[in-house]
């Protein structure tokens, strides 16, 4: 889809009802099915007015044609889908959990093979495009926000037939647009940043490729991986203010993690704005903004984490990102996760005053007992 505005414009003008009368917004349609005769016949098939506006808007932003999904798993599910029995996929070593579980289940199955592969291994990657069927990438990655050389990786030569995804996630179209690079497929999760806050599930897939696309239209059918009318109209509402939203999240989350950075009782911060992230020099030439999230690790102080999460007021203790409330957890505490540090909490930075954010912290840290006093590991 191309556009000739600029992304903040066309996130809030695109995708709108046209015709005099028309309420500014596409209305929430609780429909199964339609009268027959017309352009609707079946929702699961063939969607409805709101869904195809939330595609539109989205699918824009990254240059593709977008196909809605119930939630990003189902959005995943669809292009595992599309694998030939015996296919070969490459995974990222760190890789969003419900992810990593799907491809492990196919290859219990002996659906597929699963190769795992460092974020960072560039040569790796574009081995695995020579002969794999599926190549997953997830840049930033989910916790430790390591960036891959999408730059590098996704134009490059790959195996005929052969599918390069990337989870676009953490982010967001406004940071970064696999699909301009090459890459075949972008997901998001619009559970996290576009819809933002918190109140649905949804997945995106955008590819522009026309048999691609059609190929995840009829996945999405026949598997009934479609997104309701509520949920669609929250998304849509939602990416209306992506771009406010974020920007200010993005300022916030540079200035937490330069705070946090300083603290003594802080081991390291993970943030991919900070000069002392591994790919911090990466993400500053392929990213238009470094993001809203941060890890970071109170060393191996597992004990101490939890009491951090029970402790903070304006954060908000729970599990998942990209709302307009700031949400931290420790991840290793969830199922599945249990490799990563112990003591590494994952904050999701929202659009709060980032001092009251700072605040909540540095009264948590010290209700741990922990020292938050500027120590010298910035
Ligand atoms: C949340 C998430 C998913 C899965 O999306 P759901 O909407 O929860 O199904 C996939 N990838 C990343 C990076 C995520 O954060």
């Amino acid at each position: 889809m191309k556009r000739n505005l600029k992304t903040d414009t066309w996130l809030v003008t695109a995708g709108r009802p046209e015709d005099a009368g028309d309420p500014l917004n596409w209305p929430i349609i609780p429909a199964s099915n339609f009268l027959a005769g017309g352009g609707q016949v079946y929702a699961r098939d063939g969607g409805i007015p709101g869904w195809e506006a939330l595609e539109f808007v989205v699918g824009g932003l990254e240059g593709g044609e977008a196909v809605a999904f119930s939630s990003g798993m189902a959005a995943a599910a669809a292009v595992f889908d599309l694998l030939p029995v015996g296919a070969r996929v490459a995974l990222p070593d760190e890789c969003y959990h419900g992810v990593s579980e799907l491809a492990r289940r196919g290859e219990a199955k002996g659906a597929w093979s699963v190769e795992r592969i460092a974020v960072e291994n560039t040569a790796g990657w574009l081995e695995a495009l020579r002969t794999h069927e599926l190549v997953w990438l997830e840049s930033p990655s989910n916790p430790l926000l390591t960036v891959a050389d999408l730059g590098a990786i996704a134009g490059a030569d790959r195996k005929p037939g052969g599918l390069l995804v990337v989870d676009n996630t953490f982010a967001t179209p406004l940071n970064q647009r696999p699909l301009e690079l090459g890459a075949d497929i972008s997901l998001h999760s619009a559970t996290k940043f576009i819809g933002g806050h918190s109140d649905l599930l949804g997945g995106i897939l955008i590819a522009t490729e026309p048999l691609l696309v059609e190929k995840l239209r009829a996945s999405r059918s026949v598997n009934g991986a479609t997104p309701g009318s509520l949920e669609s109209y929250l998304a849509l509402r939602g990416a209306r203010t992506l771009s406010v939203r974020l920007e200010k999240a993005q300022v916030s989350a540079l200035k937490l993690a330069n705070w946090l950075a300083k603290r003594a009782c802080v081991d390291r911060v993970r943030y991919p704005g900070l000069v002392s992230h591994p790919t911090h020099r990466l993400a500053a030439a392929q990213l238009d903004g470094f993001g809203a999230m941060i890890s970071f690790d109170l060393a191996a102080r597992a004990e101490a984490a939890d009491v951090v999460c029970d402790k903070v007021r304006v954060i908000r203790h729970a599990t998942s990102l990209g709302g307009v409330e700031s949400t931290m957890e420790r991840r290793a505490a969830v199922p599945g996760q249990e490799h990563l540090p112990p003591g590494l909490l994952r904050l999701s930075v929202g659009i709060e005053n980032w001092t009251d954010l700072r605040d909540d912290l540095s009264q948590a840290l010290a209700a741990a007992g922990l020292e938050v006093d500027e120590g010298d590991s910035a």
